[in-house]
């Protein structure tokens, strides 16, 4: 499997290769944006829900802490606070930009506005991951999904909802082993071919860590996934408020210039 091989085909199903064609404002100006062949997608919503975690210093990560802080100025003294936070792109709940795993993909600045709105698909693979921590999501649970709330639309979100937020707090969420080695589920690296080519996607949400599983090395969903223009938001929160087919995401990705990534607010609308 192939990139190239996947950017044909999407070439060839009209939609723009986004790391080449549809670069977003880089200077940050307002842009005016088109849901284009979406601007059908319902509007109305009558709940609001959070899918963003607090991020806390210990809230489990890949490298350490996932913020520090230093004090600058105090309210006390200076007459307001202010401090200066230092963390890794991917901490939290955050995105993946397209430039995480490829050579010249977009960066989270680059990442179009319009694909950060969009219907989610919330897969349900608790039952699975609850008795197997290496679960991936596979084909079949997508044919599953499909068969009972009909195909995924064409620019949706899809969420894979293991459940893994109930164990914040404990060593099981990150699964740490003897050995280093990591567990908890993600995508089965045979789904990304799907999703971008018979589904035309644009973004892949997980409540665990990452969009592969946890003692993945090769990381198959994240090199063929990112470097096909999508995006991936990892560590949501709440997935069990929303239906399976219905909200409607919306991706607070930051607009860091040049970032691979970062922490945002992620809200679904049901
Ligand atoms: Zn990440």
């Amino acid at each position: 499997m192939c990139n190239a091989h996947i950017i044909d085909k999407i070439k060839s199903s009209g939609r723009p290769v986004h790391a080449a064609a549809a670069k977003g404002d880089p200077d940050g100006a307002p842009s005016s944006v088109s849901f284009g062949e979406r601007q059908d997608i319902p509007v109305s919503f009558s709940r609001v829900v959070d899918l963003t975690h607090r991020l806390t210093p210990d809230f489990p990560s890949f490298f350490g802490p996932a913020f520090e802080t230093e004090t600058v100025r105090t309210f006390e003294k200076d007459g307001f606070n202010l401090q200066r936070i230092s963390y890794y792109e991917h901490v939290g709940t955050h995105f993946d930009a397209p430039i995480h795993y490829s050579e010249e993909g977009n960066t989270i600045d680059e990442v179009p506005v319009e694909e950060l709105v969009c219907p989610l698909a919330v897969i349900d693979i608790r039952a699975k991951a609850i008795k197997d921590p290496d679960y991936r999501l596979s084909l079949d649970d997508i044919a599953a999904f499909e068969h009972e709330h009909g195909t995924i639309p064409k620019g949706a979100c899809v969420a894979m909802f293991s459940g893994w937020e109930s164990y914040i707090g404990t060593e099981k969420f990150r699964g740490e082993d003897s050995e280093g080695t990591l567990h908890f589920p993600g995508f089965h690296g045979d789904v990304a071919e799907f999703l971008i080519a018979d589904r035309d996607v644009c973004g892949a949400v997980v409540d665990t860590m990452s969009l592969d599983y946890g003692c993945s090395t090769e990381f198959p969903f994240h090199y063929q996934w990112l470097p096909s223009g999508r995006y991936g938001i990892e560590n949501v929160a709440n997935l069990g408020a929303l239906p399976p087919i219905g909200a409607t995401l919306i991706g607070g990705a930051p607009k860091f210039q040049g970032c691979t990534g970062g922490p945002g607010r992620v809200i679904a609308l049901v």
